[in-house]
């Protein structure tokens, strides 16, 4: 019988945004955009509360602004999100056999030969949650046996679930 894999994904939540508000905590609960300030710039990241207003990532920055006037928009920076990226992949690294960093805010881990289903699911769950307790960041993830379905499910979870 073939081996039946499980497979994480775990993708932080609107990572950029995430990161701001652990800088200045008067950022949570309102709509941000984080990208390029010129007019010509688009969305890197955008809050679920910017969401609301039909705004996505790669959106160009005048029309989200046009969207949602009274959203704050903020430059971003790569140094400071590398180095949450850095914290939370330790985490991963530390807990986990197997892991691939896909970006700079998603990773697949591979928990195959855990105990199946119910060791998984509840060591991924202890897992998404040290992650938020000790960066700050939520995260979610999804468990399948391969890498697309998990991301997908990730994707259904999203925000800050499994
Ligand atoms: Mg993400």
């Amino acid at each position: 019988m073939p081996v039946l894999r499980s497979i994480v994904h775990m993708d932080l939540d609107t990572f950029f945004v995430s990161c701001e508000r652990l800088l200045d905590s008067r950022l949570k609960n309102r709509p941000i955009l984080i990208g390029g300030i010129s007019d010509r710039g688009v969305v890197a990241s955008c809050s679920y509360e910017a969401r609301k207003f039909g705004i996505h990532s790669a959106m160009p920055m005048r029309m989200a602004r046009q969207r949602c006037p009274e959203a704050v928009v903020i430059k971003g920076s790569s140094p400071t999100y590398t180095k949450y990226s850095r914290m939370v992949t330790d985490i991963i690294k530390e807990a986990s056999p197997l892991y691939e960093k896909s970006s700079i805010d998603e990773f697949y881990i591979d928990f195959t030969g855990m105990d199946r289903f119910h060791g998984v699911l509840k060591y991924s769950t202890e897992l998404r949650q040290r992650i938020l307790r000790e960066t700050g960041l939520p995260i979610s993830f999804g468990l399948s046996e391969n890498k697309t379905v998990s991301k997908i499910a990730t994707g259904e979870a999203k925000p800050d679930r499994l």
